[in-house]
């Protein structure tokens, strides 16, 4: 995934909602885990028993699903999935009596098992819902039958489905549907052993309205007739969370032989145009990371209420439209989704409480493609901007959080991983050890590890096991075991941490500070060259408010209030609310309801439910905005209003505001 869009102060709160939640897990466990008594415990657990999943029902190490069978019709009508999910499983306890599966919000018609031909109907349970994890489901399989078979369907309220209306697509004709099942998603529109420590291959076959392309994280055919039927297969075994589903308007438009965008008529060709290095992407990370093992590698574009950059999901990313700016200033969310094809998709985590494994690699790998193709002053610029971030989350942040491997009570809801920890410290790690161990060593390092686990789910302690055997051993001397568990286990970034120079962004600093100290704007020959990053950072460097005429000027000569960059939009729009400039008002409003991606909006509510004057004002916006929203989207928004603790709004600041310790230019050195 791309960004997971927690900011200090929602993030502590979510912990608490989540730490509440997870009382009610053992209060309903409690009564039906009475029921079932005869049901004898294997003598010995198997080797991989100390990998657990908190966040699963399931009990893979008694029988493990290796394919999925769907079978499904889409009704846009009534906002629902219905069909069958059929399970082959590979029963490793001889002696197991029940198969038990994660659901949300799901409605259970009939449950069977195969015998011979035969298909006979099975008992089943299915427990009150926990906010957190939903409903286990139980099956009695006393024959240990090699296929069940479950009949259900959805909720309009899935919480890993969106249903959008005509009008909140860019057509406005179709209605558009889209999933997305991380972390724990995917158990709220297929009944499933919702943990990555469980892969399968999947086949299925989707009807849907004649007018409706589906197309899934599988064999995506660019010339598929659309005729409302439709079949897919993933031959390779992925976690559940990979599992994925869309359907509307949606054309193929290529960029290489292997590699295409899919999205609506209008968003195709510049999509396209945007996202023209991904082949270059792709050859780039086999160079460095062996072959690309997927097949196809196509990019689906979402409406602009996809509440993520971007979802890994094999064969087919999921991206916002977001990052379609014109100046490819934003693809290393491809870098960074492609990647995963490499580290998260092929070796993957095995519970959520190491998603660093995911997550730090990916965004390693992501630099490393950014660095090859843009150049190390690129790579540089993104690695000043995300550590800034993290140093200000780190401000606030729990300390369990910091680490990169998680103790199970850290993450109750496994939605809650803290991104600089899981992205901006995984990575970090990763280029301390580069820098350590050199390049070429390293790089050899990654494409075997690659290599041993790929297709495997794999915890914290398995790389550990792996980096001490083929990096400190190989190469003694270069990094101590005292060094990799600091890193691992240990709150914080530790002294031992790679710094990196942006030349670049010094030069911003400078500006910043000079307009700062004079009123003089740095000459526009000088940033008629800034990309992306280098706002960003111009932005991000500001005081926690400004004057009015300050804004107004860097307004003048900027436009920041209007821009259709999503990115600077995040960093603006806050300054100017805590500043109390109305001017920027209109603009936020079209913003907040333009888009539903959590990480570019939530900054700028937070900054209005810090006043009354600003809560009452996102108030109204949320609530014309809600309609286009995702659900996890209005849950965060929601969230943000319910607990604000307003105070009066400011008067506009007359005066230069002190520069206290929160708001000082972050350094890039
Ligand atoms: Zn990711």
């Amino acid at each position: 995934m791309h960004g997971f869009p927690m900011r200090q102060s929602n993030l502590l709160a979510l912990s608490l909602a989540a730490l509440l939640a997870a009382g009610c897990t053992r209060e309903s466990a409690t009564p039906e885990t009475a029921a079932p008594a005869a049901n004898p415990e294997p003598a010995a657990m198997p080797a991989v028993a100390a990998e657990t999943d908190e966040h699963s029902y399931a009990q893979p190490d008694k029988v493990k699903t290796t394919d999925l069978a769907l079978d499904l019709r889409i009704d846009f009508a009534s906002k629902q999935i219905a069909g069958t999910a059929t399970y082959t499983l590979d029963w490793l306890d001889k002696a197991a009596t029940q198969l038990v599966l994660d659901t949300r919000d799901l409605t259970i018609d009939k449950i069977e098992g195969q015998t011979g031909a035969e298909w006979t109907p099975l008992q089943f349970a299915l427990a009150p819902a926990d906010n957190t994890l939903g409903s286990k489901l139980t099956i009695e399989t006393p024959a240990r039958h090699a296929k069940v078979r479950v009949t259900y369907k959805t909720s309009p309220q899935a919480s890993g489905l969106q249903w959008l209306e005509p009008s909140m697509t860019a057509g406005k004709k179709t209605p558009f549907m889209f999933s997305q099942s991380q972390q724990i998603h995917a158990r709220s529109w297929v009944p499933l052993q919702d943990t990555p420590r469980v892969r399968f291959t999947y086949t299925a076959h989707v009807t849907a309205p004649e007018n409706a392309m589906v197309l899934m994280s599988a064999d995506n055919d660019p010339n598929a007739a659309r005729d409302g039927d439709y079949t897919f297969t993933m031959p390779q075994k992925i976690p559940s969370y990979l599992l994925a589903i869309a359907a509307g308007d949606m054309v193929f438009e290529p960029i290489s032989a292997r590699a295409g965008v899919w999205a609506e008529p209008s968003m195709a060709k510049p999509a396209a145009a945007e996202f023209a290095d991904t082949e270059k992407m792709m050859t780039t990370t086999e160079t460095l990371y062996g072959p690309y093992r997927w097949g196809r590698y196509d990019i689906l574009v979402l409406p602009p209420s996809f509440p993520y950059g971007g979802m890994e999901n094999p064969r087919l990313t999921f991206a916002t439209p977001t990052v379609i700016v014109g100046d490819q200033s934003l693809v290393s969310l491809i870098a960074h989704e492609l990647a995963h094809s490499w580290s998260g998709n092929l070796v993957t985590f095995s519970s959520a409480k190491d998603a660093w494994l995911n997550e730090g690699f990916t965004s390693y790998v992501e630099n490393r493609i950014i660095e090859s193709l843009y150049g190390k002053e690129r790579a540089d610029m993104e690695n000043v901007i995300e550590r800034n971030e993290l140093a200000v989350e780190y401000k606030e942040l729990d300390p369990k959080l910091q680490a990169l491997a998680l103790k199970p009570d850290a993450l109750p809801d496994p939605d809650g991983s803290s991104s600089a920890t899981v992205y901006t410290k995984g990575a970090w790690f990763l280029q301390f050890l580069e820098e350590r161990f050199g390049r070429d060593n390293f790089d050899a390092f990654l494409r075997g590890y690659f290599d041993h686990y790929a297709f495997q789910s794999i915890a914290t302690a398995t790389f550990v096991d792996y980096a001490k055997a083929n990096l400190l051993a190989k190469y003694p001397g270069k990094v101590t075991e005292a060094e990799l568990e600091e890193w691992i286990y240990q709150p914080g970034v530790p002294a031992s941490a790679p710094k990196v120079q942006s030349q670049r962004m010094g030069l911003v600093d400078a500006a910043r500070l000079a307009w700062l100290g004079s009123h003089k704007l740095p000459l526009p020959a000088f940033t008629s060259k800034w990309t992306t990053q280098e706002w960003v950072h111009f932005v991000e460097g500001m005081p926690e408010t400004l004057k009015l005429e300050q804004l107004k000027q860097l307004d003048d000569a900027y436009k920041f209030t209007g821009t259709a960059n999503g990115e600077i939009a995040q960093r603006w729009y806050p300054l100017t609310v805590r500043s109390g400039y109305a001017d920027a008002r209109p603009a936020i409003g079209e913003f907040l309801q333009g888009i539903g991606r959590r990480k570019l909006i939530m900054p700028t509510y937070e900054a209005l439910a810090a006043t009354t004057d600003g809560l009452a004002f996102s108030k109204e916006i949320y609530a014309k905005a809600k309609p286009g929203y995702h659900p996890i989207t209005s849950g965060s928004v929601e969230k943000v209003i319910a607990e604000a603790k307003p105070k009066p709004s400011p008067a506009p600041a007359a005066t230069p505001a002190p520069v206290t310790d929160d708001a000082a230019p972050p350094a890039s050195g």
